[in-house]
Parts: structure tokens; C-alpha cells; sequence
């Protein structure tokens, strides 16, 4: 499929300037973010296309690149989240051997962006509703103090690739095609270590754990992601470093259930309560709140209370709080108790259906099927 033109994508002019820019990928962004439109694949591709677009855009050697040489100017690698190069790779080859000659030998290796990194902050409702500063440890590179990045035993050094020649690339013929890959044995660096560093055995790098600040805003939900750019794994001779994204997992609560920015409870009542009506309190998230149970109140009755739920992170208005009440029977009762509710009980059938209409109508249905 033909790539699309990166400022048709965003809706601005050639000579858009950074702000123009920034502002047209803010719009599409926040229109097409996933976590807005869940399970919608075209969005998802709306989406990373103005990211990437943006990601071309704003950067302003891509961009100098991509208006000379357009789509074969710039690194493919930028807006995949750590994809493989593709058939892109090899149009950007073919390009720069068109300009430069001698093919893809003159763009030496390939470069990669880094992976992007996934960390699960598991976090509880309360935090989650109310926003806080964590910090979190989490993998990152230094170059090895013992071959300084090279990856090869002091005293001796990296030598060139017998298999690509040092060019990163080997050419592979397939039917009628050939076509360029990555060198297998050299993974695309060019180079081979034959004393590899016994620190770093042969990477060049260490890793070794840092501490980041991370800002989870009030009202996140479960399943949202906070991008750390850069801190990723690092790219591959010299390309950027993948992205880190948090993802949020909040904790069952005892209380609540969260339905978005909606929060559920079930609230246990007397039939008694039920039955006579009466103020109850309940917990919130911010503090108690109460609520008037009319006389004659059934199991199964929802009550709503507004606002008291979670105040959304984007929407910014609060969602409501649902009180699911529950009639309780009541157990272990004392001889006194059953007595009074024997008692109770001869009163109430005296009294005819109406205290019961519910049995009532049951009772009707009943007796219309045996008929
Ligand atoms: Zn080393
Ligand atoms: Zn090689």
C-alpha cells in the first residue's frame, strides 16, 4: 500500500511551522487515541499515522530529509514501535544508491530504533482515582567501563564481518527476486568481535537498573498506558532508544467495583430498614456520603449518587456512585425474635395481599399455568 503524504496526514502545509505541527498531531491524536476508540482497528491505524507522521515531522533533520527525498529519506524504524525494516528499508537503499552510487554499501549498517519497554504498575482504586508520584525501577544501558562500548577484550578490537563485508546486509537470492536482509551473523553491525569483552561478553553494554518519576494522574484507568520516551531499550548502532510505556493495573478493591469513571457497591440492609425506610451511609471515595431508603424499599434497588464516583481523567467531569441494596435475612435469632416475628407474620397474612403484592402477582401466574 502507498505511504500517505506525512503533512496530507496532518492537514498542514509544507511550510507549516513546529507549532503548526505539534498542534495539527495533538488534534488527530487525541481524536484517534486508542484508549478513546477500543477495538477500532481503523482508528489504531489513523492513530499510529499521525504519530509517525508527527514523529517525522517534528524533527527537524527528518524533516529536512523527508522533503528532499521523501519516504525513502527517513528512517522506516521511527513510528513501528520497534518494528523490522521491511520493504521500506530497501526503497531507502535503492534511493541513496540512485544519489550516492554504490547502493546500499554507502549507507552503511543498519540502523534500528530501540524496542519499546512494557512495565505493569499495579496500583490501588484510591490511587488511581486521586493521582500520585511514584517512582519505579526499571532496566537501563551503560556503556561497559571495560571495551568503552566496543564489546571487545582490552587489547584487542572488533575486525570487519567476513560474511557482509561490513556493510550490514547480505543479498539473498529468491526466485526471481533478490533481496537484502540483515546479516545473520553480524545482526547488521558490520563487525565481528573475536576476543569478546568477559564484562559485557561481546554487547558493549551493561545493564543495570534506574530509578524513574512517574506522574500517574488522577483518574487513570485500568489498561492505560504512560509513555516515558527514550527510556526503552537502546537502539542499535546509534539509532534513538524505544519508548517505556507504564501500563496501570489497578487492584481489586474491597468496596467498589469501577465501571469507567462509574463506581458500584452493594449495601447489605435490615428487611426491617427495608421495610420502615431510613438513612443510610455509605463510603466514598473522598469521605461518606448518606442516602434516604423509602419505606417499602425491595432487594435489588439502586440508588444514585451523583458525582461520587471517579473524576475522569480526560473528561474531567465525575462519574456517579451506584448503591446496590441488598436484603439481608436475618440469622440466629433469639426465641423472643422468632416469636415477635411469628407474631408479625399472623398479622401480615391477616392483612390480606396487599402487604405483599409482589407474592401476589407470583401466586396469580402460578395458578394461570395449572389451569
Ligand atoms: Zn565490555
Ligand atoms: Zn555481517
Amino acid at each position: 500500500m502507498a505511504k500517505r503524504d506525512f503533512y496530507e496526514i496532518l492537514g498542514v502545509g509544507k511550510n507549516a511551522s513546529e507549532d503548526e505541527i505539534k498542534k495539527a498531531y495533538r488534534k488527530l491524536a487525541m481524536k484517534h487515541h486508542p484508549d478513546r476508540n477500543p477495538d477500532s482497528k481503523v482508528a489504531e491505524e489513523k492513530f499510529k499515522e499521525a504519530k509517525e507522521a508527527y514523529e517525522m515531522l517534528s524533527d527537524s533533520q527528518k524533516r529536512d530529509a523527508y522533503d528532499r527525498y521523501g519516504h525513502a529519506g527517513v528512517d522506516p524504524n521511527m513510528g513501528g514501535g520497534g518494528g523490522g525494516a521491511g520493504g521500506f528499508a530497501d526503497a531507502f537503499g535503492d534511493i541513496f544508491g540512485d544519489i550516492f552510487g554504490g547502493g546500499r554499501r554507502s549507507a552503511g549498517p543498519q540502523v534500528y530504533r530501540g524496542a519499546d519497554l512494557r512495565y505493569n504498575l499495579e496500583i490501588t482504586l484510591e490511587q488511581a482515582a486521586n493521582g500520585f508520584d511514584t517512582t519505579i525501577r526499571v532496566p537501563s544501558w551503560d556503556e561497559c567501563d571495560t571495551c568503552h562500548g566496543s564489546g571487545a577484550k582490552p587489547g584487542t578490537s572488533p575486525v570487519t564481518c567476513t560474511t557482509c563485508g561490513g556493510h550490514g546486509q547480505v543479498r539473498m537470492q529468491q526466485g526471481l527476486f533478490s533481496i537484502q536482509q540483515t546479516c545473520p551473523k553480524c545482526h547488521g553491525t558490520g563487525k565481528m568481535i573475536p576476543e569478546p569483552c568477559t564484562t559485557c561478553s561481546g554487547v558493549g553494554r551493561i545493564k543495570r537498573n534506574k530509578t524513574l518519576e512517574v506522574k500517574i494522574p488522577a483518574g487513570i484507568d485500568h489498561g492505560m498506558r504512560i509513555r516515558s520516551s527514550g527510556n526503552g531499550e537502546p537502539g542499535v548502532n546509534g539509532g534513538p532508544p524505544g519508548d517505556l510505556y507504564v501500563e496501570i493495573h489497578i487492584k481489586q478493591h474491597p468496596v467498589f467495583q469501577r465501571e469507567g469513571d462509574d463506581l458500584h457497591c452493594e449495601i447489605p440492609i435490615s428487611f426491617v430498614k427495608a421495610a420502615l425506610g431510613g438513612d443510610i451511609e455509605v463510603p466514598t471515595l473522598s469521605g461518606k456520603a448518606s442516602f434516604t431508603v423509602p419505606e417499602g424499599t425491595q432487594s435489588g434497588k439502586t440508588f444514585r449518587l451523583r458525582s461520587k464516583g471517579v473524576k475522569g481523567v480526560r473528561s474531567g467531569y465525575a462519574g456517579d456512585l451506584f448503591c446496590h441494596v441488598v436484603i439481608e435475612t436475618p440469622v440466629k435469632l433469639t426465641e423472643k425474635q422468632k416469636e415477635l416475628l411469628r407474631d408479625f407474620e399472623r398479622l401480615t397474612v391477616e392483612g390480606g395481599s396487599k402487604h405483599n403484592p409482589q407474592s401476589k402477582t407470583w401466586m396469580d401466574k402460578v395458578k394461570k399455568f395449572f389451569e
